[in-house]
């Protein structure tokens, strides 16, 4: 069971006021808060062992090497991964899928075709656009139901012999719809695709098992996983792994190197071209390290209980809606008040002290969908308490008194 008072503790963000008020952080699902251990780790790396990696033979250097690979093998660990060659540090979600778009760019033809999702974010759309605009290939898209689930009988019908990737998120950001993504990687893979799950925002929520899903590509970012931003990571199967060419060439990811020719390095370091994050990757895997101390399946439990009061509580407000309203979903509550602009209320809220994110969310086509400008999101994690959830609801009525 949490224990959330104590867990709080472990966030000093958390003593923070803002603007005279203390501090409510629900901006999770855009970035999650740093714990002290993840922070010295990061004091620590700086203070004691700062090396350049995996090229000198002096101490340090050899300290800072070790850190990394232990930490690539911690995620290897935590995503069940079959080795640890299959985990390749980005510097974060974006990252990750643009060396498999950018990937693909050979391995696709002329109408072959690219199913994504309606929930997608930003950056589950644009690099499949722009792999389109390279290959000739034709992207599809799953439409989604006003409840913000997707719908799996067009889902069934896209898929063909031309379906050559899916890509899809496992929690929608805008919504915190959680998709059906072991029904649809088994389906995806009955016509020979592969599948990439966008896991940025179920990282945080649910511990995965890539072997056992059968995943082909799988992504997510440390900063929504309690660790710093600018570092992520990217799974793949070896196979795929080695089947795509490196997206970008530079030291580090080499075997040999002459004016004639060059030969690329193995896995990992193929697709680790340059100097890394390398304490970013090393406070990755030590924040994997707290959120598990803490366990998946309690920071389910208790989040789930959030979700439940939070939706209750913000439903109690007369002209309030909350878009995305599957059964399936994850602690995002996505709202608007009747005829206010979801920036002002944003604004109001924020000189309360109280954090929350306004606008599209990075997820246009969502809003579109609605036919709205934005919502104002509210995302809970495992450090937050049923009485953030009261200041919110009142900040949101008092919000509501001064726009209308
Ligand atoms: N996909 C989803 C579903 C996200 O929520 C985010 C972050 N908001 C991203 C991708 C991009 O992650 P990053 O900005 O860390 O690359």
């Amino acid at each position: 069971m949490i224990n959330v008072q104590k867990i709080r503790e472990d966030f000093p963000i958390l003593k923070r006021m803002v603007n005279g008020k203390p501090l409510v952080y629900f901006d999770n699902a855009a970035t999650s808060q740093t714990p002290q251990i993840v922070i010295d780790a990061i004091v620590d790396y700086y203070s004691n062992y700062n090396a350049n990696i995996h090229r000198g033979v002096h101490a340090l250097s050899q300290e800072a090497t070790d850190a990394y690979e232990q930490a690539r093998k911690k995620i290897q660990k935590h995503f069940n991964a079959k080795h640890p060659y299959e985990i390749i540090f980005t510097s974060g979600t974006t990252h990750s899928i643009n060396i498999v778009a950018t990937g693909f760019t050979n391995l696709l033809q002329k109408d072959d075709e690219i199913i994504v999702s309606a929930l997608e974010h930003h950056s589950n759309i644009v690099p499949w656009q722009m792999l389109c605009e390279r290959t000739g290939a034709v992207l599809k898209v799953i439409p989604m139901t006003e409840e913000g689930e997707l719908v799996m009988d067009v889902y069934d019908q896209l898929l063909s012999s031309k379906t050559k990737l899916v890509f899809v998120n496992h929690i929608s950001n805008a919504l915190g719809t959680i998709n059906p993504i072991e029904e649809m990687i088994k389906k995806a893979h009955t016509v020979g695709a592969a599948v990439l799950i966008d896991a940025a925002q179920s990282g945080p929520h649910i511990k995965p098992d890539v072997q056992a899903l059968d995943v082909d590509f799988y992504v997510a970012s440390a900063h929504k996983l309690c660790g710093p931003t600018g570092v992520g990571m990217l799974y793949g199967k070896e196979e795929w792994l080695n089947k795509l060419p490196p997206y970008q060439g530079g030291g580090e990811m080499i075997e040999e190197v002459t004016f004639e020719k060059t030969t690329y390095a193995g896995l990992p370091h193929k697709f680790e071209a340059g100097t890394p994050n390398i304490c970013g990757g090393i406070a990755f895997g030590v924040a994997i390290d707290y959120m598990n101390s803490i366990g998946f399946d309690d920071i389910a439990v208790y989040e789930n209980e959030l979700l439940e009061y939070g939706t209750k509580r913000l439903l109690e407000i007369e002209g309030l809606r909350i878009y995305g309203t599957s059964k399936h979903k994850t602690s995002v509550i996505s709202f608007n008040l009747e005829g206010v602009h979801p920036y002002d209320v944003g604004t109001i809220v924020d000189k309360l002290g109280i954090a929350v994110r306004t606008g599209h969310h990075c997820a246009q086509p969502i809003m579109d969908f609605y036919q709205i400008p934005g919502t104002i999101r509210a995302s809970f994690s495992f450090y937050n308490t049923k009485e953030e959830i009261d200041a919110l609801v009142e900040a949101v009525k008092k919000a509501k008194m001064m726009l209308s």
